[in-house]
């Protein structure tokens, strides 16, 4: 498998010039074989013109075209080698069943969008008939649709290499929207970012698009990476990864003499409630679940289980108990980068330090590159006290809170950031309490189940993936399912227009 290191531009590829980096092995924190050229400010000003020259063009190609143009790039990325998968494990740790399975998703969500695009259900037309006899006034003829919102910088995931990528959810739903995208490659996988740029470029080519419908830059300066979003051609952005990047691309969004959208997906703790009934009768195999939920792939989810919500009792104590047994088991695991894996022993060490919580159980020793699992315990009250015990750990740790009774465990609810995901664990005798608190937790997160945890996003088209902030810059909207295409899309009303003047796709 050749990697050139080189940024995709207009359907063609050359070495960027501003400063060169190496892929890292997640494992040993080594240097990776290849280097990648970094894009400047003119690499970025020819991707962001061509994909405003594209967009035009690209917006009005009939729904089959476009929907075969997504399976294209389905069908390439199907047909990766296993070199690329072996690659993409030194870049990020993860496992090959892990990666295999990745790759697919990613392969049947472009399918997915490209079966909506056929549908042709986001175009949402409208047709309001004018009626020119209508006293006191006529009636004008209104024709609406939705239209691509324009260029989208895609700023890829660490975690999900192939699914929340260059050809991830975010890209798949803006070239399905009709939007060109420039995607900032993420500097944790730059080799894998490169094989799957290649095959939407291909695709581009062998389904005779404008060029400027793909382009990927890497980058070496955040500089670049921040006028990606500061670009006036850019109209929409697509972020998955921290807090502070994520608050930093709104800030510039907002600024910009023409402000922009920008649906960043940042942290969530994802609480679990684990009510009474069910504490009662199934603590053991509850406990055991959630460890099984926390520990996957290092816990290194955005939906991962960093919070479990349960009222005082003796069934909360053998919860702990048994949560405690199997955490001590669990071997370490590989982190995404060097940086993750800094930025987690960080947040376990700021909570480890905290007098009001408690270090309950960890698994075994890790090394630097690693993840070692860990589980705190608070009261509740200490926990509403404090702001920064609901700061993400992105990793295996979790904090279990300690509830007096039922109105404490609402006073919690009620404190809670807004969450990607809450989970409810419950039995038959749990109905009622699960009843009242349903309101509160519809206000709180995105996506609400029942005897389960979020980790595990199914892709389908009444997923939800979002949530009130900071789980998300925008909680009316989501960045899994077909409904993730109406980001990038914006309303437009056509009114009292000739037939023959009107665009085809509204026709
Ligand atoms: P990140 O540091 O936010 O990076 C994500 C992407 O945005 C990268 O391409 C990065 O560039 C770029 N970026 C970030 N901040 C920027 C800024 N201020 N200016 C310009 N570009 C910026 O996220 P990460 O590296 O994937 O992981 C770091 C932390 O993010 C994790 O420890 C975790 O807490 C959180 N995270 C959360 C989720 C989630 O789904 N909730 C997923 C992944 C990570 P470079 O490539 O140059 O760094």
């Amino acid at each position: 498998m050749l990697l050139t290191g080189e940024l995709l531009i207009g359907g063609k590829s050359h070495m960027g010039t501003a400063g060169s980096f190496e892929a890292i092995e997640a494992a040993t924190g080594g240097k990776l074989k290849g280097s990648f050229g970094g894009a400047t400010l003119d690499d970025l000003d020819e991707a962001t013109k061509l994909a405003w020259a594209a967009f035009p063009i690209y917006r009005e190609t009939g729904l089959e075209q476009r929907a075969a143009f997504l399976e294209k790039i389905a069908e390439l990325i199907a047909n990766t080698s296993d070199e690329l998968i072996v690659r993409t494990m030194a870049e990020t740790g993860l496992s090959r069943l892990r990666l295999e399975g990745e790759r697919m998703r990613t392969v049947n969500q472009l399918k997915m969008f490209a079966e909506e695009v056929r549908s042709g259900r986001f175009l949402d037309r409208r047709d309001d008939k004018g009626d020119p006899t209508r006293v006191p006034l006529p009636k004008p003829d209104l024709k609406f649709r939705n239209i691509g919102i324009g260029p989208v910088a895609v700023f890829g995931a660490s975690n999900f290499p192939f699914a929340f990528s260059v050809a991830g959810g975010d890209t798949a739903a803006a070239l399905a929207a009709g939007c060109p995208v420039v995607v900032k490659a993420h500097s944790a996988h730059p080799g894998t970012s490169e094989v799957i740029g290649r095959c939407i470029q291909q695709a581009v080519r062998e389904c005779g698009l404008p060029v400027g419908v793909f382009a990927m830059l890497h980058t070496t300066t955040r500089e670049v990476a921040q006028a990606l979003v500061a670009d006036a051609r850019i109209r929409a952005v697509g972020f998955t990864g921290s807090r502070s990047g994520g608050l930093a691309f709104m800030e510039i969004a907002a600024k910009r003499k023409q402000p922009i959208p920008v649906y960043a997906e940042m942290s969530s703790i994802n609480p679990v409630l684990v009510l009474p009934e069910a504490l009662r009768s199934d603590w053991e195999a509850i406990a055991s679940a959630f460890v099984g939920a926390l520990t996957m792939g290092a816990g290194q989810f955005c939906t991962n289980p960093g919070l479990i919500l349960a009222i005082e009792g003796k069934g909360l104590d053998a919860f702990i108990e048994k949560a405690c047994e199997v955490i001590s088991t669990q071997a370490p695991q590989t982190m995404l980068t060097p940086d993750i894996a800094k930025a987690y022993r960080k947040g376990v060490s700021a909570l480890s330090g905290n007098s009001k919580a408690k270090k309950i159980a960890e698994g075994q020793k890790s090394n630097e590159f690693q993840c070692q699992a860990v589980l705190f315990e608070t009261r509740a009250s200490d926990f509403m006290a404090d702001h920064a015990m609901q700061d993400e750990m992105f990793g295996s740790a979790s904090l279990v809170v300690r509830c007096k009774d039922k109105s404490e465990l609402i006073a919690v609810l009620e404190h809670l950031e807004g969450q990607l995901t809450i989970a409810v664990h419950m039995r038959d005798g749990d109905n009622a309490l699960a009843k009242e608190l349903l309101p509160l937790l519809e206000v709180t997160a995105g996506r609400l189940l029942v005897n389960g945890f979020g980790t595990g996003v199914e892709v389908s088209p009444a997923m939800v993936h979002g949530g009130p902030f900071p789980s998300t810059s925008d909680g009316r909207s989501t960045s899994v399912g077909t409904a993730a295409i109406y980001r990038f899309l914006r309303p437009v009303c056509y009114q009292n227009f000739a037939s023959d003047v009107l665009p085809a796709l509204l026709k």
